[in-house]
């Protein structure tokens, strides 16, 4: 009884009720002997036996046969073909149960050399030994030599396989329950989580928001706190002019040939007093300019300014100053085409005070201006080889009246820098500083082509 082919491993008729039993028997034991999983056996047989019932019912019985198939990849499977004895209604199969056809791979109906079957197929998992020839044989041996057991034992087994059915779904379900509880409390874990997070924030922002406040209230004091201490600059310097001029005219009336004659301590302490006067004025007239320039009340006179008129212009009036020392003023020529959008008057005024610092400071060597163009902006340097300035000190003397410790005999107020820096700004620019103690600075005005 081996049917058609090496595959078929059982055949079977189907005829009467008690042959229902059979089949589903002998289908489970079939699956077994095939290495399908528990799983598979029961849904196999339990598949069997429904639609083994549809087609006694519809045909008056099938023909079933049992078949060991090898699908294109690779994998094996059971697959079981019922051939109705009489003809299906419609020429087709429709399945009572509609769940029927989720117990297995596959179930439709298929022609096979004329004759109308209806197919069933499950695949074996992947890691089953699928069986050769010989053991086919074998299987076909086996299934024959087993005594099918009668309706009753069929029946027992059936109601084993629901209860463990059974108390696998009510297992799942508990499962499902724990999994359920235990994702409600994450959920609540999540939320209380979100929560704090957000009143956190909320939290920060106020600080944040606060603390923008104090920020902008601090502003508005620096701010007023720096106009008026410019007024206040302003207005001081503004009423020393004049009488230190007097005082500056007096001094001179005083010493003139044309006055009574001095005795030459009174000459002496007449020149001091101009003398000092003079650095008074020269103080008085720093502080009214820096003062200037931060109230904002400096306007830049914008216009196309020629940087060779202006090195020229400076060439020739510092060059008194670097004579007779030992220290050469070297003013490069600037690159053609040397034009530049700016003040002539403040950009003078700054380049003025770099050089002239710059000298102050040199006892020998040379002090170099040059000016480089690059791209859209120029590059103006003042370059020393003078005592240099230590690294932490680079900011702080571009603040009001510092100046260097220990070098203070060469005069000064400690005001011209942060002047320049103020000017610089004012024309779009930065001014820079490199230096090192004992090697000489570098101050580089950068400023844009085009103004600011
Ligand atoms: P000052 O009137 O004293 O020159 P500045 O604001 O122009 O005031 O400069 C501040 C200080 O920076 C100076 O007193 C000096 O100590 C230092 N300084 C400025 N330029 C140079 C330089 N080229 N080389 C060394 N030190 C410098």
């Amino acid at each position: 009884m081996t049917g058609r082919g090496d595959t078929t491993v059982l055949h079977l008729a189907l005829r009467v009720e008690q042959d229902i039993f059979l089949v589903r028997q002998r289908g489970r034991e079939v699956a077994v002997a095939v290495g399908l999983e528990h799983q598979d056996q029961v849904r196999i047989a339990t598949a069997l036996s429904e639609v083994a019932r549809d087609l006694l019912a519809a045909c008056d019985g099938a023909d079933v046969t049992f078949a060991v198939v090898t699908y294109p990849d690779g994998r094996f499977g059971l697959q079981i073909d019922l051939a109705p004895v009489g003809p299906l209604p419609a020429g087709t199969y429709q399945p009572q149960s509609g769940a029927v056809a989720r117990l297995v791979d596959a179930l439709g109906v298929t022609t096979l050399d004329g004759v109308t079957v209806v197919r069933m197929s499950r695949r074996a998992p992947s890691n089953a030994a699928q069986p050769n020839a010989q053991r086919l044989t074998e299987l076909r041996a086996e299934l024959e030599r087993a005594v099918p057991g009668d309706a009753l034992d069929e029946l027992a087994t059936q109601n084993q396989q629901l209860i463990a059915a059974l108390d696998e779904v009510r297992s799942q379900r508990d499962e499902l329950a724990v999994l359920n509880e235990e994702l409600q409390e994450t959920n609540q874990g999540v939320m209380a989580l979100y929560n704090q997070l957000t009143e956190e924030l909320e939290e920060t922002n106020r600080g944040v928001v606060a603390l923008y406040a104090e920020l902008d209230e601090k502003s508005a004091q620096l701010r007023a706190a720096s106009e008026s201490k410019s007024r206040f600059l302003a207005n001081v310097s503004h009423e020393l002019r004049a009488p230190v001029t007097a005082i500056i005219g007096l001094g001179r009336l005083l010493a003139d040939e044309g006055s009574d004659p001095l005795t030459a301590e009174q000459t002496r302490q007449v020149e001091w007093i101009r003398s000092s006067a003079a650095d008074l004025l020269t103080l008085v007239n720093e502080l009214l300019d820096l003062a200037k320039a931060e109230s904002g009340r400096i306007e830049p006179a914008w216009a196309e300014v020629d940087l060779r008129a202006v090195f020229g212009q400076l060439r020739g009036t510092l060059r008194a100053l670097a004579t007779p020392s030992e220290v050469a003023l070297v003013v490069e020529e600037p690159p053609h085409p040397a034009v530049i959008r700016s003040d002539e008057v403040l950009l003078a005024q700054v380049l003025r005070n770099l050089l002239h610092n710059a000298l102050k400071f040199t006892e020998r060597g040379e002090v170099r201006m040059r000016a480089k163009r690059r791209e859209d902006r120029w590059e103006l340097s003042v370059t020393d080889t003078g005592m240099g300035i230590a690294p932490e000190l680079h900011e702080r003397i571009f603040e009001e009246f510092y100046q260097v410790p220990g070098r203070t005999r060469v005069g000064g107020t400690g005001l011209g820098l942060p002047y320049a820096r103020r000017l610089v700004t004012l024309l779009g620019g930065t001014l820079e500083l490199c230096s090192e103690p004992g090697r000489g600075s570098r101050f580089t005005v950068v400023l844009p082509t085009g103004g600011a």
